[in-house]
């Protein structure tokens, strides 16, 4: 995606009043990294930290993510981080439905524009975004097919600094990651017009159902 384009896309985001978590937000957080990213990080939603600077993954989670990236070799400007939900629902809680349904088109345009080879889905909300019915026992560490899209749930960092049980499997999750970027290929689809988002998945294919 060209970098004006998802400048336009971010000032559209900038003044959303589409649901009610604008009243309470500092600012809009939409994302950032490298607009043509071959890898794409997709979280839950923003936090105090991500609220106050406007940049998602800025708190003690962010840093957890530098780490596990520098891990596997990457740096934070060289992929795409973003969110389900831009901006900060109040005192943390979980989003609502409702929410991630006026939200989404947000996120549509960004994943449709950006083309990664491979998304991976930091938790639960941005894991059922792709997967309505999995959990993340059951289904971190595994790639799977969604529409054109390739993704890859993990447990997300803040999941791992609360419960250190799982800061190993997140670890063992983060190394497939280059090995699946090795393999994958960029989805071919049409360009983005911003404003009017369209669902590549198709229809017929309810092996992987994506909201998309
Ligand atoms: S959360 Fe999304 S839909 Fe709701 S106001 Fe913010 S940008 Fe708009």
């Amino acid at each position: 995606m060209e970098a004006q384009v998802l400048e336009l896309l971010n000032a559209k985001i900038a003044v959303c009043t589409a649901c009610r978590l604008h009243e309470g937000r500092t600012q809009t957080v939409p994302g950032n990294g490298d607009p043509n990213a071959e890898l794409m990080f997709i979280g839950e939603a923003p936090g105090a930290n991500e609220d106050q600077q406007g940049l998602p993954f800025v708190g003690r989670a962010g840093q957890l993510l530098d780490e596990l990236l520098a891990e596997i070799g990457f740096s934070r400007p060289e992929v795409f981080v973003a969110n389900v939900i831009k901006c900060r629902p109040p005192n943390n809680r979980d989003p609502m439905p409702d929410e991630i349904g006026c939200c989404e088109v947000y996120l549509r345009e960004q994943i449709e524009g950006i083309r990664p080879k491979l998304i991976v889905l930091l938790g639960r909300f941005a894991t059922q975004y792709f997967l309505p019915d999995a959990t993340m026992g059951g289904a971190r560490g595994q790639p799977f097919q969604a529409g054109p899209w390739l993704i890859l749930p993990v447990y997300h960092p803040a999941a791992a600094l609360r419960n250190s049980n799982l800061m190993q499997t997140l670890r063992e999750d983060f190394a497939i990651i280059r090995p699946l970027l090795d393999q994958a290929e960029r989805p071919e689809i049409a360009e983005v017009q911003i404003g009017h988002a369209h669902g590549p998945a198709k229809e017929d294919d309810d092996s992987q159902r994506s909201l998309l």
